[in-house]
């Protein structure tokens, strides 16, 4: 070769060769700015806790590589599946039950059993997920997974389509174990059937037996004893796991052990089984009443639908969390019983106790949400556990902002004895915790704004029942249309009646459709006997004003006229009639009173009024 040829041909090489290693190093680079992407806080540990482990083993890592976790052989596979229910799509059986055991099966499961049946338990889902999930990259090295599923009672198809989806759907080298926790099921399937199939099917799950029922924070607790993974993913028993649920939820905790994460809650149809989003997504919230709630997403969270938010309260019982993280947390407070609160405490200690707490959109789980034929009931407990648990994380975690839920509740409260929290409390004080301000300012800063923290200032409240002719109810007869109001049968659900039953004596003394802007007064304003109409509300209009008094049962009409709501059973309507003592048509009760409400506005009464009320 001739000598400038072969300098060429030299310089040619060392440009390709420094070229390759400009582009390695930038690929590199490029990883770690895709990673650390994922997390805002500078905090960064790119030594894991999972890693030190893996590294003690000899497995040699770099910690912030980075693959494509999609099983596309097995999503090829699955692709070709026929059949009903198949790619998550509501199903209609050509030859449905009758209509009885159906409502059986319904009122057993809380969803369409006999359909769950048909459908098969490693039927294909719809991948939903936002486009950009489908090229999300996570680390190659992740933590191994303890599932761990509390059930009592599960219809046996519906928990092992549950398990067929979890192992079909993710990698078998971070599924270490699944771990049922029956809770003193009494189903017969099961039990030896139950074990049976998941030594042939399911071999990484194991199945604990509880002595006696538990409820589901107790269960997986017992769970948890047991699990031996890096990570804890707790998880119903009606569920379908879809496509690479896992790698979102462990690159997160993988980053920083005190991230706890929520994969996207999909809705399984309790009809038809059909698979769908619920909406673009929310962040958890709850009102004073401790009923769960949902706030907006917020602007920023909406740039990227692939990138995980900030979310103040987990949903429930789906979620991914370290193990050691869990038990530095104190795992769930064991004093909770059976259900209730428990999501609500650890959200509050994840958040106030140097964690955080994210929704990762990329990870979708479907759940079947049980309809309201559901009926649940635990032998043997007809105490008020919710309250008690509520009233607990209450003590434990909330500081002043307790007395909203107490005060919301009219003396429920007062009544509960929360137990020993000596635990709790040394807990919040050996991790430093911050307090509950904190976490309303910081966390749910918008909480206060959508769920404002106003006790409840009705005086009386409910359905209004008539003492003289008992099965009789106020009612606006119908949709409020400006004409009489008379009576009708009770609604059976005194605790719920539906809005045309559903009366407050509120706080600006009238009475209204409770919730509502529609208010009750004399049809002929001034007569001595009236019929009543429905009107719109007008605050401080003096043909508007109530009162009841709780002594006479009387509910009296304005401030200047001796006239009280009588029942007239025999047509079926109410009119306004001078007060009439020892007759049961003028009296009346309201299913919620609240007494010290009433007595208070009693003494501010001048002393001539409390004498004709009396
Ligand atoms: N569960 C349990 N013991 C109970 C109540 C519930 O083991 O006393 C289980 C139940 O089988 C399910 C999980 O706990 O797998 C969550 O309960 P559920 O689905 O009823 O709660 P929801 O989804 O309505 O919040
Ligand atoms: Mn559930």
């Amino acid at each position: 070769m001739h000598f400038t040829n072969l300098m060429c041909f030299f310089r040619l090489i060392s440009i390709i060769v420094i070229s390759g290693v400009i582009y390695l190093l930038m690929y590199q680079l490029n990883s770690i700015q895709d990673a650390l992407k994922l997390r805002d806080n500078p905090k960064i540990n790119i030594n894991p806790f999972w890693q030190r482990d893996s590294q003690r083993r000899g497995e040699s890592n770099s910690a912030t590589q980075l693959k494509d976790w999609h099983e596309l052989e097995s999503i090829a596979k699955e692709a070709t599946r026929k059949g009903i229910g198949e790619l998550g799509q509501a199903s209609k059986l050509d030859d449905p039950p009758d209509p009885e055991f159906h409502r059986i099966l319904s009122k057993q499961n809380g969803f369409n059993a006999f359909l769950s049946d048909q459908i098969s338990v490693n039927r294909l889902l719809p991948d939903i997920r936002s486009l950009g999930c489908k090229n999300k990259k996570y680390f190659a090295n992740l933590p191994s997974v303890s599932i761990v599923i509390p059930f009592n009672n599960e219809h046996f198809t519906a928990l092992v389509r549950s398990l067929h989806s979890l192992v079909n759907r993710s990698p078998p080298e971070l599924l270490r174990e699944i771990i049922l926790v029956d809770d003193y099921s009494d189903r017969t399937e099961l039990k030896r059937n139950l074990d049976r199939y998941v030594k042939a099917h399911i071999p990484k799950a194991k199945i604990i037996r509880l002595p006696q029922r538990m409820g589901l924070i107790a269960a997986r607790l017992a769970g948890v004893d047991k699990a031996v993974g890096d990570v804890l993913v707790f998880l119903d028993a009606h569920i379908e796991a879809n496509y690479n649920w896992l790698p979102p939820l462990l690159h997160l905790i993988a980053l920083d052990k005190r991230t706890v994460v929520c994969p996207m809650i999909d809705v399984i149809d309790d009809r038809t089984f059909e698979y769908s989003a619920q909406d673009e997504g929310a962040r958890g919230a709850f009102d004073w009443n401790f009923d769960y709630k949902r706030l907006p997403l917020l602007k920023s969270n909406k740039n990227d639908p692939t990138e995980p938010y900030e979310n103040p309260i987990m949903s429930g019982g789906i979620f991914a969390i370290s193990r050691e993280w869990f038990w530095e947390l104190g795992a769930y407070d064991d004093g909770l019983e059976i259900w209730g609160g428990e999501q609500y405490e650890l959200s509050f200690k994840i958040w106030m106790c140097g964690g955080r707490l994210l929704d990762a959109p990329c990870s979708r789980v479907g759940h079947i949400f049980r309809n309201a034929e559901w009926d649940d009931v635990i032998p043997g407990r007809d105490d008020d556990y919710v309250h008690r648990n509520f009233k607990r994380v209450a003590e434990v975690w909330m500081d002043d902002y307790k007395h909203y839920i107490y005060n919301k509740a009219n003396g429920t409260y007062e009544k509960i004895d929360a137990g020993n929290l000596t635990k709790q409390l040394e807990l919040r004080n050996k991790l430093h915790c911050k307090s509950f301000k904190w976490f309303i300012e910081n966390v749910a800063f918008d909480l206060v704004k959508m769920y404002p923290p106003k006790g409840n200032t009705d005086f009386a409240f409910g359905q209004v029942r008539s003492v003289g002719a008992s099965n009789l109810c106020l009612d606006t007869l119908g949709p409020p249309d400006y004409s009489f109001v008379g009576l009708r049968e009770c609604d059976h659900d005194t605790k719920f009646p539906s809005r045309y039953q559903d009366w407050a004596l509120s706080e600006d003394h009238d009475m209204r459709m409770r919730g509502e802007d529609y208010c009750l007064r004399a049809a002929d304003l001034g007569a001595q006997t009236s019929f009543v109409i429905i009107f719109d509300c007008h605050f401080g209009d003096p043909n508007q004003v109530w009162y009841y008094n709780r002594r006479t049962q009387w509910l009296m009409y304005s401030e200047h006229e001796d006239l009280c709501l009588k029942a007239m059973p025999e047509n079926k309507r109410v009119i306004l009639d001078a007060c009439k003592t020892n007759n049961a048509l003028f009296k009346w009760t309201f299913v919620h009173v609240n007494n010290v409400l009433l007595d208070q506005y009693f003494k501010t009464l001048p002393n001539k009024k409390k004498v004709k009320i009396n």
